[in-house]
């Protein structure tokens, strides 16, 4: 069996963008994030009534994101997981959010969505490559014979964690960790390493 590692993004490995641009344009609303309200679909749906609310536009976003950086460490934590596995991140961001975040943390493969944007810039929709994909993300790679670890932040990370052959939670609020006692959960890379690395030894076998 080979291994590979399905990892979420924000909450992970980058902070969580809506609550940044938040705070950047000051409209508490745009808080709101999966840990607050579970369905996605509600979610983004109450996030682009506010954006067309605010005559926000896609380029007032991406300005914002433009001044993030990764969470310290965690360019240097990507580059150790794909010396010791391939990885997989599995994000419910978009295409057009995670672009700057890629190049910081050293071009991983990243599996998310896209925004939809009319000529104006204005986002219009959203559109999911498809539901509830870190769990089918995760689903068919052990069809393809991989050993699968898995690990994520949030309530969006659950159905992939259960499918996986290894789950963790990193740094979870504390709703989720009453939720899902089954995963172990870990508040920093130097914890997760050990985890990771005796999940990869059981991928193959050793
Ligand atoms: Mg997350």
């Amino acid at each position: 069996m080979m291994n590979i590692i399905c990892s979420d993004l924000e909450g992970v490995f980058i902070p969580e963008i809506w609550i940044n641009v938040a705070e950047k344009t000051g409209i508490e609303e745009l808080k709101l994030t999966t840990r607050d309200i579970p369905d996605y679909n509600v979610l983004m749906k109450k996030r682009l009534g506010i954006l067309d609310a605010q005559g926000l536009k896609l380029k007032d976003i991406t300005d914002v994101i433009d001044t993030m950086d990764p969470m310290e460490g965690a360019a240097e934590f990507v580059a150790w997981m794909r010396e010791r596995s391939q990885l997989i991140i599995l994000s419910d961001t978009f295409e057009q959010f995670a672009g700057p975040f890629m190049r910081k943390l050293g071009m991983p493969t990243l599996f998310c969505h896209q925004l939809e944007v009319d000529e104006s810039g204005r986002v219009v929709d959203y559109c999911l490559r498809q539901e509830n994909q870190k769990q089918k993300a995760v689903a068919a790679l052990k069809g393809l014979n991989y050993h699968v670890t898995a690990f994520g932040d949030s309530y969006n990370d659950v159905t992939m964690l259960k499918e996986a052959n290894k789950g963790f939670l990193f740094k979870p609020p504390a709703n989720v960790i009453e939720e899902f006692p089954q995963f172990p959960v870990t508040t920093c890379y130097d914890e997760l390493k050990p985890l990771i690395e005796s999940a990869l030894a059981e991928g193959t076998g050793l």
